[in-house]
């Protein structure tokens, strides 16, 4: 079996209860509770003598209707052709104003009880912290998705969105499911399914050969009977079954500081530190730096390559070539105060670690890692996974990243990273940080700001 790597979520029904007042699946509620008799309250001074019994059959006729008649489409779900119809059955003439202010209601009535189910919040943030990539697959149109979503307040933990409007079908239909593995780069058997109808979620898993749960808090279908892998009523049973381990993390917080274009006022090796003192062609110092860095040669043979005999001097160019921003040190000394500071570069440590030393900021570092201490380079999502495995019992989310390279700061993201790129990116990388800074010495503003929002 492949290793998992992503998630595919239904919303309504499995991480909400946003189906819980509807009538044709309350079990329990009021009929003053559910969501149909609210709008027949608001239609009341309209309809005057038409009864909460009469209405209901109308507008479920009407919901049968639209549904039979937009079959496997996301209209089918729309409020607006409900509401019109049941008006119609009324013997209502067309009432726009009428119907827009009942759609609003209706969804103001339901995004005000919209809440997850229990657990559901710890499974997300755990699928998260677990490196998985999430995508939610849900029959209805995106608009009201959206909404609710918004009303749950989960975005952080939902890397895409797949509407039945978005995909052309409902469920189970595999346009969804397909449209979701290509917006996250996975197969099919390297996600799990997760959702509370077998007639749609569960069946279309099946067709996909995607391993599935059934979620049924409420008990309303026989366990194994729909050829799901897992049966569940209780939502947080999941990383369990899934072999993820709950992480317990502490309140420490980090930034992951990288060095050339961060720190330093130069942003670009070749350019600005290397043809300082080499004088080569400087695409052949670059391919050359490459091999470095890689691996594939070692210093003394690059330097060899590249025409120079001492590699001591060639450590005091670099050294010299390389002047550290006004007030690094400065702003440096305050954060490490409240933040573990750790070098991540990929510049090499045979030069870096004394240039740290002699700077005077290698000690407010609690770690730095350089370029030939693991075998991975940035941009490389790998990186950042060995970072959270390093420094295991720290909250993703209480780390924060700052890069001159917008890709890199796109796989630490990846993992619930906070994100702030120095300078502007460069032409052909679209990436939007969480904040852009011109100077390193903004970064304080920048964290306080955030700070302040988080409280
Ligand atoms: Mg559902």
């Amino acid at each position: 079996m492949a290793e998992l790597k992503g998630v595919l979520l239904d919303l309504d029904g499995t991480l909400a209860n946003t189906e819980d007042y509807n009538y044709s699946y309350a079990k329990g509620v009021k009929t003053e509770e559910l969501i149909e008799y609210k709008l027949y309250e608001f239609f009341k001074p309209i309809l005057k003598v038409v009864t909460w019994g009469e209405f209901i059959e109308l507008f479920k006729q009407a919901q049968k209707s639209v549904k039979l008649e937009l079959k496997g489409t996301a209209a089918s779900h729309n409020r607006y052709l409900y509401i019109q119809k049941t008006l119609e059955l009324c013997g209502v003439n067309f009432v726009p104003d009428i119907i827009q202010r009942a759609v609003d209601y209706y969804f103001e009535v339901m995004l005000k009880r919209t809440e997850l189910y229990p657990g559901v919040i710890e499974v997300l943030k755990c699928f998260k912290y677990n490196q998985l990539k999430t995508c939610m697959i849900t029959d209805f149109t995106a608009d009201i998705q959206i909404k609710k979503i918004r009303k749950l307040g989960i975005m952080k933990y939902i890397d895409y969105m797949v509407t039945s409007e978005e995909a052309g079908s409902d469920k189970p239909n595999t346009d969804q499911p397909i449209l979701a593995l290509k917006k996250l780069g996975l197969s099919q058997d390297e996600v799990v399914m997760i959702g509370n109808n077998p007639k749609t979620d569960i069946q279309m898993a099946v067709a996909m050969d995607i391993r599935s749960f059934l979620f049924d808090p409420r008990k309303l279908y026989p366990e194994g009977g729909y050829g799901e892998t897992f049966y569940l009523q209780d939502f947080s049973k999941i990383p369990a079954l899934l072999n993820l381990p709950t992480r317990k993390y502490s309140r420490k917080k980090m930034l992951i500081i990288d060095f050339v274009g961060t720190l330093t006022n130069e942003r670009n090796m070749i350019e600005e530190v290397l043809s300082t003192f080499i004088h080569k062609d400087p695409a052949y110092v670059s391919a050359t730096y490459k091999l470095f860095r890689q691996g594939d040669i070692g210093e003394p043979e690059f330097w060899y390559r590249l025409g120079i005999g001492e590699i001591k001097k060639a450590h005091k160019a670099i050294a010299a070539s390389i002047t550290i921003r006004k007030s690094v040190i400065t702003v440096l000394k305050r954060l490490s105060q409240e933040y573990d500071l750790v070098l991540l570069t990929d510049f090499p440590g045979q030069w870096g670690r004394s240039i740290m030393e002699e700077r005077g900021i290698a000690n407010l570092f609690s770690d730095m890692i350089f370029g030939n201490d693991t075998t991975f380079q940035k941009p490389d999502r790998a990186l950042y996974k060995y970072l959270l495995q390093k420094y295991s019992t720290v909250n993703p989310e209480n780390i924060t990243l700052i890069d001159d390279n917008p890709a890199a700061l796109l796989s630490g993201r990846e993992f619930l990273m906070h994100t702030i790129l120095v300078g502007n990116a460069k032409e052909g990388q679209i990436f939007v940080p969480d904040a852009v800074i011109e100077d390193f010495i903004e970064v304080e503003f920048v964290l306080k700001k955030r700070e302040k929002l988080n409280r």
